[in-house]
C-alpha cells in the first residue's frame, strides 16, 4: 500500500463509504458535555444536522478504517478482486479526525466501517479500538455508528455495544439464494447468528437498566441492517417479507434499502443498470407502512404488481385501490387504524383528526388543513360536508392519482 498523508486516506476511504445507506442517527439517548464535561453531544443546537432529500443523514463524519478486504463480495467496489485504490488508516487518525471534525461542528458523529483486513477479529477489535478511545480517553458523547462483522467473536460485538450508539451487521441481500451468488464467502447463519445474539444483549441491557439504573448501556439507538436491491432478481414482495422478519425476529431499529449502484470493473454477474432509485423509495413507503400504518406484511404484499410495488403510485395507495370496498372511510367516525389506511392520511394527520373530531364535526376544508394531499385524499373519505360519488369505482381513477413525473437526481452521479 503506498504511504499517504490523512488527507489522502479521507478521500478514498469518505468516497468508499458513502454506498453505505445506514447512517441516520435517529432513536440514541441523549448525552451532552453541558457544564464543560466531556465533549460532544448527541443533540442539541450548534450540531450540524443534515439529511439528503431521501432521508440519509450526512452530518455523521461517514469513513471506512480500509478498504483493502479479503472478501469478494461481488457487488462490493472494496472487494478483494477490485482494482481501486487501497488506504487504511490507523485507530489514532480516525480518533483524531472525529475529533477534529467534532470541534469545528461538521459532524454529530462517527459511522465507521470496514473492510475485512487479517481476520474478523482483527478488524472488530480495531472498530471496537476506535470506539472506546473516543468515549473512555476523550469522553466523547457524540454518536457513534460501528459497522460490526458478523464472523467477530460475541466478546468483541458485546465490548463496541458498551461505546457504540448503535450497531449493524448487514445482511447485504434479501434472499440466502442471492447472498449464495454474489458473496459467496458471506454466510447467512453467522449473519442472522450475531444479529439474534445483538438482540439478547440489547434486551439484557434493557432489562438490567429497569432494575439497576447504574448498568451501563448497551447500544442504546439498537441495531440496524442494509439491503442492497436490484443487485440480485429477488421482487419487492420477497424485500418487504425479509424486512419484516428481520423487525419481529431480531428487534431491528431500521431495515435500510440501497439501490444497488453499478461499480466500476463490475463482476460479470450484476446487472449493468441500476434499478430506480424511485423503488428504494417505496421500499421505504412499505416498511413505514408496517411499521407505523399497521400493515401487516402480507396486505403490502397485496399492493405489488408481479411482486413489484408500483412505481407510479405509493404503496397505500397501490393497496386502497385493491381494496375498494373498504372506502370510503368517515373521517368523523372511523377507528384511528381505518384512518391510517387513508391514502394521504399520515400519522400526526391522523391524531390531529382524531384529536379535532372530539369537540366538532369535520369537513373537508378540515382536512385540508391537515394535509397536503386533499386532491388524493377526496376519493377515500366521507366529511361532515363531503361524500365521494362512486369514486371509488371508476376504472381511470389509477390514473388521475398519478403525480406527473419529477426527474430524479443521481445519488452518486
Ligand atoms: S466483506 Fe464487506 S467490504 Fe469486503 S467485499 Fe464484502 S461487502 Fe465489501
Amino acid at each position: 500500500m503506498a504511504h499517504l498523508d490523512t488527507r489522502e486516506k479521507l478521500a478514498i476511504l469518505a468516497d468508499a463509504a458513502k454506498y453505505d445507506a445506514s447512517c441516520a442517527s435517529s432513536g440514541t439517548s441523549k448525552r451532552s458535555s453541558v457544564g464543560g464535561k466531556g465533549i460532544g453531544s448527541t443533540e442539541g443546537m450548534g450540531i450540524c444536522h443534515s439529511y439528503a432529500p431521501d432521508g440519509r443523514c450526512i452530518s455523521l463524519l461517514k469513513i471506512l478504517l480500509t478498504n483493502s478486504c479479503i472478501f469478494d463480495c461481488h457487488y462490493c467496489i472494496n472487494r478483494r478482486s477490485s482494482n481501486v485504490r487501497r488506504a487504511r488508516f490507523t485507530v489514532d487518525e480516525v480518533v483524531r479526525l472525529t475529533l477534529a471534525f467534532y470541534k469545528r461542528n461538521y459532524i454529530e458523529g462517527l459511522f465507521l466501517s470496514s473492510g475485512i483486513i487479517g481476520t474478523s477479529d482483527y478488524t472488530m477489535e480495531a472498530l471496537v479500538r476506535v470506539a472506546r478511545t473516543l468515549r473512555l480517553e476523550h469522553d466523547f458523547r457524540g454518536y457513534i455508528h460501528l459497522k460490526s462483522i458478523p464472523d467477530a467473536a460475541p466478546e468483541l460485538l458485546e465490548e463496541a455495544g458498551l461505546y457504540a450508539d448503535r450497531l449493524s451487521i448487514n445482511i447485504e441481500l434479501p434472499t440466502e439464494a442471492g447472498l449464495t451468488r454474489l458473496a459467496p464467502e458471506k454466510d447467512g447463519g453467522r449473519i442472522r447468528g450475531a444479529m439474534s445474539g445483538l438482540k439478547l444483549a440489547i434486551d439484557d441491557n434493557k432489562d438490567a437498566r429497569k432494575h439497576y439504573r447504574s448498568a451501563p448501556k448497551f447500544a442504546p439507538a439498537g441495531q440496524s441492517t442494509q439491503m442492497i436491491v436490484g443487485a440480485d432478481n429477488a421482487d419487492d414482495s420477497a424485500i418487504v417479507a425479509t424486512a419484516s422478519g428481520l423487525y419481529d425476529r431480531f428487534g431491528m431499529r431500521r431495515v435500510y434499502y440501497s439501490a444497488f449502484s453499478p461499480i466500476p470493473d463490475a463482476s460479470a454477474v450484476l446487472p449493468l443498470v441500476s434499478p430506480p432509485l424511485l423503488r428504494e423509495h417505496r421500499l421505504y413507503q412499505a416498511d413505514w407502512l408496517m411499521r407505523f400504518y399497521g400493515f401487516r406484511v402480507s396486505e403490502v404484499q397485496e399492493a405489488t404488481d408481479d411482486g413489484h410495488l408500483p412505481l407510479d403510485i405509493d404503496p397505500k395507495t397501490a393497496w386502497a385501490l385493491k381494496h375498494r370496498g373498504q372506502f370510503p372511510v368517515d373521517i368523523n367516525r372511523a377507528p384511528r387504524e381505518m384512518l391510517l389506511r387513508v391514502p394521504g392520511l399520515g400519522v400526526k394527520s391522523v391524531n390531529a383528526v382524531l384529536r379535532v373530531r372530539r369537540q366538532r364535526r369535520m369537513d373537508l376544508a378540515d382536512l385540508g388543513r391537515l394535509t397536503r394531499g386533499i386532491e388524493k385524499l377526496r376519493p377515500f373519505v366521507i366529511a361532515s360536508d363531503w361524500r365521494p360519488t362512486a369514486l371509488a369505482d371508476r376504472g381511470d381513477m389509477r390514473a388521475t392519482l398519478v403525480k406527473p413525473a419529477i426527474a430524479q437526481l443521481e445519488l452518486f452521479g
